[in-house]
């Protein structure tokens, strides 16, 4: 007997995002006045039909298991959502709802990994994939991509990637963390390659609603039957209605790839919440006037605080035009002095930020590039201006 540990349970790294929203908690308990640009969620409340519809369920003794992929009602919503917004054909076969985007994300890894087999991630990622990855019996291989190309994969770089063991490569478009989009061009080029290969595509959609300027959300499955054929949508409710403590994500695949994450679900999880359920079908066939109201306050937000970091000393950010990030380049404050301290890392900044400004960031060395902080703007527009005046601060004083 060993008491030994499971090799792939101990090797998972803990979400960093969440020691600083934690770390922020703490301080603001012991009354520090903290701005906390860490937050990965919508600082809104759930709009009231989609809590009124919860409330009704309840009523209702809607209370019981489910089909454990989802309801039907639920499934016919999405697959609504798809053809409107995605211009994608899923039928309700096609869909798989979940307990949230993350559980999505471990579903269509599950159903599609074999021990060994690679996964292209293209740096910087969501911190979660190569875990994910990991804990399905995958590979993570990470590409990382350039500032030139709006910390975008290119077709070639997927290209030379790609070798016999791989089996998927992971496309977030709008992207957490650099709020950036791929454009129909860009994603034709990336499907072009993935269809010559024969891999899958695992297209993370979860903040396409939130894109804000002239650019749209284009999903990579709508350019052509080939690449349908081999991609795997992934949405959630989580960003684009406020409703991250509800747990709902959803999937469009193949017929076949949605039984497998079904059977899957049916013995790790069982149905996602019958009452969170209900309201999703309330949030995605309501009124959407509370998601337009959400979504302009995010633009607001974003328009400011990309000014501002635009005007600041030592650092520089894209434009961000989806998702509530911005992804600040802090190399030059590398190797500056902040007092009698020399600076060798952006954790060093973030900590200091947290310690003397009381302003949490996130440094993003988790998300594949360590010389960049994450500022989420799901915080009010004064706590965003408090939080940069300080930051501001912060990088005038360094020598
Ligand atoms: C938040 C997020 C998800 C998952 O959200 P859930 O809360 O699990 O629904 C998936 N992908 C990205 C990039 C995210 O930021």
């Amino acid at each position: 007997m060993s008491l030994e540990l499971s090799k792939k349970a101990v090797a998972v790294k803990p979400s960093s995002t969440l020691a600083i929203t934690a770390k922020a908690k703490e301080l603001r308990a012991q009354g520090k006045d903290v701005v906390g640009f860490g937050a990965g969620e919508p600082d809104f409340n759930t709009p009231d039909n989609i809590c009124n519809a919860a409330i009704t369920a309840i009523q209702d003794g809607f209370t019981k298991y489910t089909p454990a992929s989802g309801i039907n009602d639920l499934k016919e919503a999405v697959s609504k959502k798809f053809k409107e917004l995605n211009h994608l054909d899923y039928g309700i076969d096609q869909i798989v709802i979940s307990n949230g985007g993350k559980h999505s994300l471990t579903n269509i890894f599950t159903a599609l990994i074999n021990p060994g087999d690679e996964v292209i991630i293209p740096a910087p990622f969501w911190l979660s994939y190569p875990e994910i990855v990991k804990l399905a019996g995958g590979v993570p291989v990470i590409i990382t991509t350039t500032k030139e190309q709006g910390y975008k994969l290119t077709a070639e770089e997927l290209e030379k990637a790609v070798n016999e063991k791989t089996k998927a490569v992971i496309i977030n478009t709008p992207n957490n963390p650099t709020g950036m989009l791929y454009t129909e061009e860009e994603l034709r080029a990336i499907a072009d390659v993935v269809v010559k290969k024969d891999i899958y595509v695992v297209a993370d959609e979860m903040y396409e609603q939130l894109v804000y300027g002239e650019q749209k959300h284009i999903s990579i499955a709508s350019l052509g039957k080939d690449i349908y054929d081999r991609t795997i949508t992934c949405s959630g409710l989580a960003k684009s209605y406020s409703m991250t403590g509800w747990r709902i994500g959803y999937t469009g695949s193949s017929k076949e790839i949605a039984k497998a994450m079904g059977s899957v679900q049916s013995h790790q999880t069982s149905n996602p919440n019958s009452i969170a359920q209900k309201a999703a079908v309330e949030a995605l066939n309501g009124p959407q006037d509370s998601v337009e109201k959400m979504h302009a306050e995010f633009d607001k937000r974003r328009q400011y605080i990309y000014k501002r970091i635009c005007e600041m000393p030592l650092v520089s950010a894209i434009e961000p035009k989806g998702a509530f990030y911005i992804f600040v380049d802090a190399s030059e404050v590398i190797g500056k002095k902040y007092h009698t301290q020399t600076l060798d890392s952006v954790e060093q900044m973030a900590e200091i930020l947290i310690n003397d400004y009381n302003t949490a960031v996130v440094p993003c060395a988790d998300f594949g590039f360590d010389k960049h902080i994450r500022l989420s703007y799901a915080i009010s527009i004064e706590q965003i201006e408090k939080g940069l005046d300080r930051m501001q601060q912060f990088l005038e004083e360094l020598k």
